[in-house]
């Protein structure tokens, strides 16, 4: 089955819309969509869609988001990793949407990497997501998920973006974007995927190297940790 079939028959059984699709779906606001994506890092969707939202009830303009004080900032997003430093950034970057580009996200790769706390992976959901340009946002589910299907062969999501723009056609990085997120999130689950149900379970070579080598790698890491503990006795 070619690449844009397997994405069609995924997207036929997936329900609603992921975190960042319930927002282009609600409002295309650029400026919320970055400001999710940069939540949602090492946060759960379902936590990071709540946080946004109480968020946006304070502070929902660049400007206003850029007078916050920091301190509040901090309390809002408490629930999100890694708050404190994403308070900064996310002050920081919104000081920079109002006076530098007059309260407007930029639609250019460049600029937006540019931004404190922007890096590749935000960068490229913001432009998929807010502006429908074409680039892969590779997440933990991009990389993840093509690589159970016998896709790519990789290690980490750089590979996986390099990997995936070598083998899917650009008028399909979009599609494979938005519906392998979301796939990711509702059938090809991180720790039990659910291949009894799954549309492409005849077409996925359901390679879990990368599960097992973690599963190695924890396993080795208890070991570690009890024969440290071991010895202190
Ligand atoms: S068969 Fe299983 S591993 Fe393969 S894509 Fe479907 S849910 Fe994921």
């Amino acid at each position: 089955m070619n690449y844009k079939d397997t994405l069609e028959k995924i997207e036929k059984k997936l329900d609603g819309e992921a975190l960042l699709g319930d927002l282009v779906k609600v409002q295309s606001n650029p400026f919320k969509i970055l400001i999710a994506t940069m939540l949602s890092a090492r946060t759960r969707d379902s936590t990071a869609e709540k946080i946004t939202e109480s968020l946006f009830k304070k502070y929902n303009t660049p400007k206003t988001m850029s007078e916050a004080d920091i301190k509040d900032l901090e309390q809002v997003i408490r629930k999100s990793g890694y708050y404190k430093q994403k308070a900064k950034r996310i002050k920081e970057t919104s000081t920079i949407i109002h006076e530098k580009y007059k309260d407007n996200v930029p639609n250019d790769f460049e600029k937006l990497v540019n931004l404190p706390g922007v890096g590749p992976k935000t960068a490229n959901c913001v432009l998929v997501f807010a502006f429908n340009i074409p680039a892969l946002a590779v997440d933990t589910h991009m990389h993840r998920i093509p690589n159970r299907l016998g896709w790519i062969k990789t290690k980490t999501p750089e590979q996986s973006e390099e990997a995936l723009k070598k083998i899917l056609p650009i008028n399909l990085w979009l599609q494979a974007t938005r519906t392998l997120v979301r796939f990711g999130q509702q059938l090809c689950i991180p720790t039990y995927p659910r291949c009894n149900i799954c549309p492409v379970e005849d077409f996925c070579a359901k390679d879990f190297t990368m599960e097992e080598e973690m599963r190695k790698k924890r396993k080795e890491a208890a070991k570690r940790k009890a024969k440290r503990e071991n010895t202190k006795k």
